[in-house]
């Protein structure tokens, strides 16, 4: 079935401890939406009430894009999350795909991330990587410690920047600090330090395996916000697994293309924007998402009035 019509997601909430009141607000905590996620369901046209996953499967590469679909199938390949952090989240690292189906067996997925910051205290911090020289050894015996943040690469960051996150960087975010995240769609974390939290089932450290996966030589540079101008559309991460693009513009359209290649998720990040394609037109407020599948081609992002949105590829 070929798809010319733009998927409007129902975003999926979290209420973890870390959590705070921007992205869900009279619900406290709410500490991430899931806006693009193979769970989420459709919320109007042909595909209403499926998940993205099951539209996955039943229009294959006319959602997803001869180019996702050559490297994972049917799978719906990547999960955005919006993060609203009030505290630490646990200081955590995720394994590569080699390195998970090691650790956790066939069929499990490693997660590579990126992180654009959407809002951030004058001094809100986040952990990416570790302090320069330190040894395999010196990580191990902290991280056995629990003294592992005296290691750890605190890195500040303001409204705008871009971290990149490849698998094996040992990586938080801090207090103060609301996220756009695009990572491979996994669940595989090892969490490293908690802060001093209770552990029980559902937040429990992995501390051997972590210690396997950690790279002690990664550190993630700050990618610094881009100079645009009205109407433009900047690559801000392209790795094997995700792009990442920021579309500005204020009275500008900007012309987009799926080239059949992938599907685009364009999640408002401020202002509104239309999405328009030949034959429809949807509104996206701030921070809701459209997903454009691949067969649907040329389509043009017009703000209505000032407006920034990412966009993510697979
Ligand atoms: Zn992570």
């Amino acid at each position: 079935m070929r798809l010319n019509s733009f998927l409007k997601l129902i975003p999926e909430f979290r209420d973890y401890v870390w959590g705070g009141d921007r992205l869900r607000p009279g619900h406290n905590p709410t500490a991430e939406a899931w806006v693009i996620w193979e769970g989420d369901r459709i919320e109007s046209g042909a595909l209403t009430g499926k998940t993205l996953g099951e539209a996955a499967v039943e229009l294959g590469v006319d959602l997803l894009g001869e180019r996702v679909f050559k490297r994972t199938q049917l799978r719906f390949p990547i999960l955005v999350k919006l993060l609203d952090c009030a505290q630490w989240l646990s200081l955590q690292v995720h394994p590569d795909d080699e390195q998970a189906v090691k650790l956790e067996g066939p069929g499990h997925f490693g997660k590579t991330e990126a992180w654009h910051i959407l809002e951030a205290q004058p001094d809100a911090k986040l952990i990416a990587g570790l302090k320069p020289d330190t040894s395999a050894d010196d990580l191990a015996n902290a991280i056995r410690n629990g003294t592992v943040t005296r290691i750890s690469q605190y890195i500040s960051v303001t409204k705008g920047d871009t971290v990149f996150m490849p698998a094996g960087t040992l990586h938080s975010l801090g207090p103060g600090l609301l996220i756009y995240e695009v990572q491979e769609s996994s669940n595989l974390t090892y969490r490293v330090y908690d802060w001093g939290r209770a552990q029980n089932e559902k937040r429990s450290l992995h501390i051997e395996k972590s210690i396997q996966v950690i790279q002690p030589d990664f550190v993630s540079p700050v990618i610094p916000a881009p100079r645009y101008d009205d109407g433009t559309c900047e690559m801000l991460v392209k790795c094997e697994y995700f792009t990442l693009e920021l579309l500005a513009a204020s009275s500008r359209p900007i012309e987009l293309d799926t080239k059949n290649e992938t599907f685009h998720a364009v999640t408002v990040i401020e202002g509104k924007a239309r999405l328009q394609s030949e034959g429809e037109s949807i509104v996206l407020e701030k921070f809701q998402t459209a997903l454009v599948p691949s067969s649907l081609g040329k389509y043009q992002f017009q703000p209505l009035g000032n407006c920034r949105a990412l966009k993510a590829g697979g």
